[in-house]
């Protein structure tokens, strides 16, 4: 997940402005969606294009879209109405819509948004030069063709509005999940694994440009699974699987381009993970000790109507493993109210589930219905919105108070924390975050950012530790 706060923000390279013609990028959605967004960045910097903030002055606008709820649509529906007056004033500017609500909607987004020049999916970005040539020369374009292949393994993405200490690595592409609930696998395609060399590579080279932190990022990263490239359905036989790489082996590569490289990743399914993935976290210092696992729901009944692979049991299971294997790990998960036949038993379920667990943290969301996807076609939306509303308010203040114990109790401890920016609520501070994703600022003093230093936490905000380095 991105952070609300960098949502449809204007994302920006650094390169001075070399290139002539000027384009305004801004993203939504998952943390995919912002890696995609360094592809394009770095497809149109070959291209002649450099960022801009002010899209009143950009030659092209793309908005990459995420398409993974209805209000995350309406967010960019309504944005393209902003545009709209800019492109009145100056009709030769191009405006594009990329990613999972151009693929969910195809050619269909010409018609309902007259200001959409061109429509591209996920795996199309490489065409992005040709489209826009074709608008220029007075057509609309649109490319949503899903690919086998493609990984963009080739591709070193630009990075934008980075940090320079920590960034987002994407090692594999779509979803063979289907999810009852989900769009996913309609609008990212099928799910195909990286070349791990091309991984590590870009591992190396962020390292060698003063990077110190890199997130692997996958649907589902414990079915990554590297066998020469394809489609994952299509690797078939025992050899072709006992030869391939695995997330188990990729994570191992990853972690071993440099002990000061701190390595995460997500998103880890109950169904998928194993114990050799948390055997390799342990056996690596430079790899977070921090799992994201979501569960959805607590109710195997729910669970199984989601068609999520896996039982309540069978994810207690994996949370013990973490435990014994990973002893103080951190843990977060994501958590939806209200699909479709969800009763207040189903729900007191997943709250007792959530105490269990006793998550660090949790992205909690009101179900909301996609087009195309199987509880579309199947399922009735049957829980009133207000019943998915007032259960999404109880688990959000149930996860607040779990998160606000576990803050507390990491009061008076040592943290080794990677500094990454200036505080933002004050420039003599520093923000960094901790092996188990706690944020935590502390005064700058001699530090810079990209180092390692350790922190006595003194206090806390909800979730938020405060203290000082100490040698
Ligand atoms: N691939 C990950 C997985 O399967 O756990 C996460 C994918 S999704 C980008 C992130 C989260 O959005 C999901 O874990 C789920 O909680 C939520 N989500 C997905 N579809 C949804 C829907 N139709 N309505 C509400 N939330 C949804």
């Amino acid at each position: 997940m991105i952070d609300e706060g960098r949502q449809g923000e204007a994302l920006m390279t650094n390169d001075g402005g070399a290139g002539k013609r000027k384009l305004y990028l801004e993203s939504y959605g998952c943390q995919m969606n912002f890696a995609d967004s360094e592809i394009v960045a770095s497809i149109l910097k070959n291209d002649g294009f450099t960022t801009t903030k002010d899209f009143h002055e950009a030659d092209v606008i793309f908005v990459n879209t995420c398409a993974i709820r209805e209000n995350a649509e309406q967010r960019v529906r309504n944005r393209l109405n902003e545009f709209k007056q800019v492109k009145r004033k100056n009709p030769d500017m191009i405006v594009g819509v990329l990613g999972c609500m151009a693929e969910r909607l195809k050619e269909q987004f010409l018609d309902q948004e007259k200001i959409v020049d061109i429509v591209v999916g996920p795996d199309a970005y490489r065409d992005l030069p040709n489209l826009i040539a074709k608008v220029e020369g007075g057509q609309k374009a649109v490319n949503v063709i899903l690919s086998k292949e493609e990984t963009y393994a080739d591709i070193t993405p630009v990075r934008l509005d980075a940090n320079g200490v920590s960034s987002f690595i994407s090692i594999m592409r779509g979803c063979d999940n289907m999810c009852s609930f989900c769009v996913v696998p309609f609008t990212r395609g099928r799910e195909r694994s990286r070349d791990p060399h091309s991984i590590v590579r870009e591992a190396q080279e962020l390292f060698a440009n003063g990077y110190r932190e890199v997130t692997l990022l996958g649907q589902n990263v414990d079915s990554y699974i590297y066998a020469g490239g394809g489609l994952k359905k299509e690797i078939l036989t025992e050899e072709q699987r006992s030869s391939a790489t695995t997330f188990a082996q990729l994570l191992e590569m990853v972690a071993q381009v440099h002990p000061d490289l701190r390595v995460r990743y997500s998103t880890s399914n109950p169904k998928d993970m194993t114990d050799d993935v948390l055997h390799v976290m342990a056996k690596y210092d430079n790899i977070c000790k921090y799992v994201h696992l979501p569960v959805q729901s607590g109710s195997t009944r729910l669970l199984e109507v989601m068609n999520r692979g896996y039982t309540r049991e069978d994810y207690i299971d994996r949370i013990n493993a973490i435990k014994r294997i990973l002893p103080g790990c951190g843990i977060s998960s994501d958590i939806m109210t209200g699909f479709c036949t969800e009763t207040e038993e189903d729900h007191k379920e997943t709250m007792s589930l959530m105490e269990w667990a006793d998550y660090d943290f949790s992205y909690m969301f009101a179900y909301s219905e996609r087009p195309k996807t199987l509880a579309e076609r199947t399922l009735t939306d049957d829980v009133p919105e207000e019943v998915k509303q007032s259960r999404l308010a109880e688990i959000i203040k149930l996860q607040q108070k779990l998160s606000a114990a576990k803050t507390n109790a990491a009061v008076g401890k040592v943290h080794r924390v990677l500094i990454e920016h200036e505080s933002k609520k004050s420039p003599d501070m520093w923000m960094g975050r901790n092996s188990q994703n706690n944020v935590v600022v502390f005064p700058k003093g001699n530090y810079k950012k990209g180092d390692y230093v350790n922190v006595l936490a003194e206090s806390c905000t909800l979730a938020t530790l405060i203290g000082r380095v100490i040698e």
